[in-house]
């Protein structure tokens, strides 16, 4: 059996200032895909499944990149164009696996998904089965889902198994074609906007639990494969953004029973309502935590900076708030992206004092530039691999420094991600152990790892274009109404 696998894939936040053109991705290309082994990614489990399983991988095109603003149109024909070609190329295959995103937005195209599917779905015909994972913040629709035999999102927030739907996917690839058997999916689309949210407990812990429990009660009588939770993206302005539920099932009834747990989110909608801190209420709080003996370090992620989420990655809200509150040796910052200070302080070398202007670069709303008098303390490579999501994924976040600002540690990156792990830390010398308070930002990926460090966890939600108050967003393209924008949404007429 020949499985070809590829894929485009972003996130795409329209909010994000300038396009993202095809010097922005990262393309592998034919057997650049299969290097991708061992790699705890949706691509590395794809890989993995179909040695696992002894069938053949058929590597087609991989494009990914950073979320960030909308992709532009030429970007997106070349990539398209170019997945296309080499699955034509590729046959006589039996089963396509896509590794899609669900957020992406190309300029003129609004559902980037349903465009590519269907272009391929065009180009391969009926017969051939086509699955595909997803991130769980992608804004599914049913006209792509029409075109597809299987839909796997990640389960998790953080997506600590993305690698493990890639298996599931291709399993059920091989069961339709030893089987000779076609699975169906089902969107069912629920009008709420959830801001960021993990599933690592809480309301999005408590609402997985029912969709998984949902799924193993459906699965023998209904013969349902999969019930999927898309919790969707709000940060972009597209008709169809909203949460979603898919189904992937062989047998007529995968509406039916989508619905049944769509009706189960939209119940739980209040519980989904974010609390949101300032950098100062935050800082005030991680401060209290300490003082009633909460073990160090307590951890401040800056959820609204976040990079996964379209971000810059160079706001200045909480650093800034952490320096007024004069935490000094007791606290680091990991981290910041500037490169252009990074330059600086690399020219300056290990040892020197410098004035450095730091963050703020990208817009107004993520905070002024930090003017700062700063020490150079270390300096780095930035090429790290990952330990907890991704784990064994590189991640380059170019040249790194660590700086010492009013006695506090704050690291410099080139490159834009969020923070993940303890690998940017331990880059420039940091054991975040000897903190009493450790910054970053990320909304719920570097959970993955911090849960296990972290004393206690403080959320701040500093103006950014990833805050948790999604209803501040200017919507021009969405004219139905959506949960908690309006507190009189309907869910059930029909429509969704
Ligand atoms: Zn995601």
């Amino acid at each position: 059996m020949r499985i070809a696998i590829g894929g485009i894939e972003h996130e795409t936040n329209t909010y994000a200032q300038g396009y993202t053109e095809i010097g922005d991705f990262m393309i592998r290309r034919g057997a650049q895909l299969l290097r991708t082994s061992g790699q705890e990614s949706n691509l590395g489990g794809a890989v993995d499944a179909c040695v696992a399983r002894d069938v053949t991988a058929v590597p087609l095109l991989h494009a990914w990149t950073q979320p960030s603003g909308t992709i532009a149109r030429q970007a997106y024909e070349t990539m398209a164009e170019e997945l296309l070609d080499r699955l034509a190329d590729a046959a006589p295959i039996d089963g396509l696996l896509l590794l899609l995103h669900g957020a992406g937005v190309v300029d003129g195209l609004e559902d980037m998904e349903a465009d590519l599917v269907m272009r391929i779905r065009r180009a391969v015909g009926e017969e051939l089965p086509i699955v595909a994972t997803f991130d769980l913040h992608g804004n599914v629709t049913q006209a792509m889902a029409d075109a597809l035999q299987g839909i796997f999102a990640c389960h998790h927030y953080p997506h600590v198994d993305l690698h493990e739907r890639s298996h599931e996917a291709v399993d059920l690839l091989i069961d339709m074609y030893e089987n000779n058997r076609r699975s169906r999916c089902s969107v069912v689309d629920v009008p709420m906007l959830i801001p960021t949210t993990t599933t690592f407990g809480g309301p999005g812990g408590a609402m997985l639990q029912r969709v998984l429990e949902s799924e193993a009660a459906e699965r023998d009588a209904a013969q349902v494969v999969d019930v999927s939770w898309f919790h969707g993206f709000p940060y972009t302005d597209v008709p169809h953004v909203g949460s979603m539920i898919a189904v992937t099932t062989y047998g007529d009834d995968g509406e039916q029973i989508a619905r049944r747990v769509a009706e189960t989110l939209w119940a739980a909608r209040d519980s989904f309502r974010p609390e949101s801190l300032s950098a100062e209420e935050a800082v005030t709080q991680a401060l209290a935590l300490r003082e009633a003996g909460t073990p160090a370090p307590i951890v401040i992620n800056e959820t609204s900076d976040n990079c996964g989420g379209g971000s810059p990655g160079d706001g200045t809200h909480l650093l800034r708030a952490m320096l007024d509150a004069g935490l000094g040796a007791r606290a680091v910052f990991g981290f910041v992206v500037d490169p252009q200070t990074v330059a600086d302080a690399i020219a300056a070398g290990v040892g020197a004092s410098l004035d450095v202007t730091l963050g703020g670069r990208t817009d107004d709303l993520h905070g002024a530039p930090l003017a700062a008098r700063a020490d150079v303390r270390a300096i780095s490579d930035g090429r790290l691999v990952m330990t907890h999501m991704f784990r064994g994924t590189p991640l380059n976040l170019g040249p790194m420094v660590r700086l010492t600002i009013e006695g506090m540690d704050v690291i410099v990156a080139s490159r834009r991600s969020q923070t993940f792990d303890l690998e940017p830390f331990l880059a420039v010398g940091v054991d975040v152990a000897r903190y009493d308070v450790v910054a970053l930002k990320s909304s719920n990926h570097f959970r993955a790892c911090f849960k296990d460090v972290a004393g206690a966890i403080v959320t701040a939600d500093t103006p950014g274009l990833c805050t948790l108050q999604v209803e501040v967003f200017e919507r021009q393209r969405t004219a139905r109404r959506l949960w908690p924008l309006h507190e009189d949404a309907v869910f059930g007429d029909g429509k969704g």
